[in-house]
């Protein structure tokens, strides 16, 4: 096909165009340009105006400063262990590095290092440019001397632009003052590899070739070299010790090779040469003893816990790190100085309890088999094997919020998530109590006698799809008491409370408890589902401030941190927060309390005797979170237990069997720790009333007889001045297998007692799942047409007793019929029981009774055939 060219004049105008546009951009660039380099100059002296100079001997102590060991202990001040050992700590010349090293991460991070003057112009001006356009200011770039000053020298105090320029400040300073290959050499000893062979921390090339590859710094070879200068960026997304990461670092190190051969530090022979060398066999498997081999999932907390406290100590606000994306490179700085600072780190451990407790939690018994499962993660399909159910528990003092004792899992090894700490789960039921009942109780929207109703409920909200909440196997139990609902753990009486408390004033209590909640959360919330989930940690705490009489303490690792000297530099101290009143409190564990004697926690309660206990359980829908959550009036005790990648669970009573072992083992190992028999301790102003636990009033003798009367714990002022009005007596008679409220005129020996429910009108909706007795609405439409007439009596006599049975007469009106001995009364027989009496020999008539009490004339039993066991009968 022909394309059609525009007319000559048109094509020459538009040309023009162009050239003018791009000329008149350029100008303005230019200008633009010339601005900013003027302004920079005045603001990058006003920046630096306020640094102190460092002397070369200062900046020298700062960058040895790799050599002291920190410490980290139990409450008892025993010790827990050293935080690097002897053989990490040792420090290379850069004359024992092997040369393949240097070459490699001079090739990848700073081609120019031996050319530059401790900054490049590029990364300055991409520093500007990204600052102007207000993106996040990036690493890349960074020169050598600039890594080795953000490694080991700056704070990340300032702004984002302020630190650049400090950075680029003290890197031009350290050039000045220090050889190039000082530089090099004290950059070797900061680099950071992360965790090698039994979690070690890696930090100076020394420490990461022996903790990887088994070898010293001199002995690495190409392969080597290149896959641990691959490594510094991002050294846990390529450490070599897991499959996955491995596979990543690999490429990385392929990478780096291919940058050696461009920048002619490798032939291409000795690239393809490293390439194909086997590294996964030159990993280390050497052991080491240390406290990282005996509790690896502890020593990482205390590092982290810790180097996140020196960071608040040096002033640094996390949130802001994090909106300026250096939050994590930051706390990987501190995590470096806690490991080499000298410090001594004084956890709120209980040595006993937490061995004790790790080893009941790890026990193999406890769980299920490895599986292999696929599982759908963003769209895609991935394969799991071998997979493991993993366990999180965090034991907590709920006076002061110390963790006495924590399990991140059950093996390092198999994935260093701590679930304890890091890993968020679905909490399910268990946060029923602090999001739902808690709250509802404590704005005094409900009591625990509180009677909602369990139905069907649709679901509010962003809704053109409308969806209605449903109980399992679409059963509802209709009016229930707030205490019956959460003993349970009925779901929609739940949602509905939390409608009544406000969803965002529910979220509120549990904000004030630092738990995340995400703007996309709503009210399906109140039963589990939010959009990130909870740790173990958080939950716990939670728990834990229901224990302590409604005030909450932030749950706390590190108790207290010296530093080399001796000099106390942080001390924890506790800020205990109100978040419900000790009355809300104590109705809400009163309940769980009972969730342990009788609800769905009684398993756990069955194995813990003596102990006042209060707890809920927890199963996510898709049963992939399995959590039992207890306490007594001194600790709180958190157990999950799930699959990493999420699958359900084959037996969702693992929690509560995790639960149970660890708490024994704990009181075991320290029973002073929640000694037997102390209870909770009952505040002021609550009444013990009994009321009828389907209206909520006052208790008659109705309800006690249709065993609706419960004992309950009110606040004095929402005691219920009214009694029942639901329960009933009633005489009722049966008609054709159907029952009806008994006539007035129908005598009373021929009908039948039933107490009951009588629903008005207007509320047979509210009862409509009730599934207690009920007593019927219609009355008996028949009425008397006269006198019945008698029935057809037979009798046999067996073994010296006389059997009487009769039939009709076919009267729709009656009610049932009469036995007389001698002319006494002696039964009332209804109508629909079965028309038989038995007595001792005698003189007996039986009479049809009518609904209006018309008796029928005498019906007397034949006399009786001759039979052997007639035969000399005293009757006659
Ligand atoms: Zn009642």
């Amino acid at each position: 096909m022909r394309q059609q060219r525009p007319p000559r004049s048109t094509f020459f105008r538009l040309l023009r165009r162009v050239v003018t546009t791009v000329v008149l951009l350029l100008s303005i660039l230019t200008l633009f340009a010339f601005a900013t380099v003027g302004m920079m100059t005045g603001y990058f002296a006003a920046i630096l105006k306020d640094e102190p100079v460092r002397s070369q001997e200062e900046l020298r102590q700062q960058m040895n400063n790799w050599t002291q060991t920190s410490y980290a202990y139990f409450n008892d001040k025993s010790s827990i262990g050293a935080m690097r050992t002897d053989a990490d700590r040792k420090w290379v010349k850069k004359e024992e590095v092997s040369p393949w090293l240097i070459d490699a991460l001079i090739a990848t991070e700073d081609h120019r290092f031996y050319e530059h003057h401790g900054v490049s112009p590029q990364g300055i001006l991409r520093a500007v440019y990204q600052n102007m356009t207000r993106q996040a200011v990036t690493s890349g770039g960074s020169t050598i001397t600039q890594q080795l000053v953000k490694n080991v020298i700056l704070e990340n105090r300032e702004k984002v632009l302020e630190r650049k320029v400090k950075e680029l400040g003290l890197a031009l300073r350290l050039e000045r003052l220090f050889a190039k290959d000082e530089i090099l050499t004290f950059y070797l000893n900061s680099l950071f590899f992360g965790k090698g062979a039994h979690n070690r921390n890696l930090l100076g090339v020394q420490a990461a070739s022996k903790g990887i590859f088994g070898v010293d710094a001199r002995e690495l070879n190409l392969a080597q070299a290149a896959y641990l200068a691959g490594m510094i960026q991002r050294p846990t997304a390529f450490n070599p010790f897991r499959e996955e990461t491995f596979n990543s670092g690999r490429k990385r190190m392929l990478t780096v090779l291919s940058r050696m051969e461009e920048t002619g530090k490798i032939t291409p022979e000795a690239r393809a040469e490293a390439a194909r060398f086997d590294l996964k066999n030159s990993l280390t498997k050497q052991d080491a003893q240390s406290a990282y081999s005996r509790d690896p999932f502890l020593m990482s907390a205390v590092e982290e816990r810790a180097a996140q406290v020196l960071m608040k100590v040096n002033g640094l606000d996390a949130a802001a790190l994090s909106r300026e994306g250096v939050y994590r490179s930051t706390l990987e700085q501190y995590r470096k100085r806690v490991l080499t600072g000298g410090y001594k780190i004084y956890t709120t451990l209980d040595s006993r309890v937490h061995r004790a407790v790790n080893k009941a939690a790890t026990d193999k018994k406890l769980y299920g088999s490895p599986i292999s499962y696929t599982v759908t993660i963003g769209g895609k399909k991935k394969r799991v094997n071998n997979a493991e159910e993993e366990v999180g528990v965090t034991l907590m003092d709920v006076k002061t919020g110390g963790i006495l004792a924590l399990v991140g899992g059950r093996d390092f090894n198999q994935g260093q998530t701590n679930h304890a700490l890091q890993s968020r789960r679905q909490p399910g039921s268990t946060i029923k109590p602090l999001l739902d009942y808690g709250p509802a109780l404590d704005q005094g929207e409900v009591t625990p006698g509180t009677v909602l109703v369990d139905e069907p409920l649709e679901a509010e909200g962003n809704g053109h799809e409308k969806k209605t909440y449903k109980n399992y196997n679409d059963r509802y139990r209709g009016p229930v008491t707030a205490r019956e609902a959460l003993k349970w753990s009925l779901n929609i009486p739940a949602i509905k409370l939390l409608r009544e408390t406000g969803i965002q004033q529910g979220f509120s209590y549990l904000k004030q408890m630092d738990f995340p909640i995400h703007p996309m959360d709503g009210e399906a919330s109140a039963i589990g589902g939010f959009t990130r989930g909870f740790t173990v940690e958080e939950m716990t705490a939670g728990y834990a401030m229901l224990a302590n009489e409604g005030i909450y303490h932030k749950p706390h690792l590190i108790q207290r941190i010296e530093d080399a000297k001796g000099h106390l530099i942080y001390q924890h101290h506790p800020q205990p927060q109100a978040v419900f009143s000790p009355r809300t409190s104590y109705l809400t564990t009163n309940i769980l309390q009972d969730v342990i004697k009788s609800g769905t926690g009684r398993w756990v309660g069955a194995r813990a005797p003596g102990h006042h206990l209060a707890g809920k359980t927890g199963t996510t829908q898709n049963g992939h979170d399995v959590w039992f959550m207890g306490y007594t009036p001194r600790i709180a005790l958190g157990v999950w237990v799930g699959y990493d990648l999420n699958h359900p669970l084959a037996n969702d009573r693992r929690a509560k069997r995790v639960w149970s072992q660890v708490f024994r083992r704990a009181i075991d190992a320290r029973p002073e720790l929640s000694p037997k028999g102390i209870d909770f301790s009952r505040p002021e102003g609550l009444e013990e009333v009994e009321i009828c636990n389907v209206t909520g009033n006052i208790a008659t003798r109705e309800c006690h007889a249709a065993k609706s009367a419960v004992k309950e714990i009110l606040p004095e002022e929402a005691v219920p001045d009214e009694v029942c009005l639901h329960h009933w007596e009633e005489r009722v008679v049966q008609v054709n297998g159907k029952t009806y409220l008994a006539n007035p005129d129908t005598p009373e020996d021929l009908t039948e007692k039933r107490t009951g429910i009588r629903i008005p009108e207007e509320e047979q909706e509210r009862y409509q799942y009730y599934q207690g007795a009920q007593l019927p609405t219609e009355r008996d439409p028949r009425s008397s047409t006269g006198q019945p007439a008698p029935p057809q009596v037979q009798s046999t006599l067996t073994e010296g007793e006389l059997r009487l049975s009769w039939t009709g007469p076919s009267d729709p009106t009656l009610a049932g019929y009469r036995v007389y001995r001698n002319g006494t009364h002696v039964a009332s027989i209804r109508l629909g029981e079965a028309p038989v009496y038995q007595g001792p020999p005698d003189h007996y008539t039986v009479r049809a009774v009518d609904v209006a009490g018309l008796e029928s004339d005498d019906a007397v039993p034949p006399i009786l055939p001759n039979s052997p066991e007639q035969k000399g009968s005293p009757w006659f």
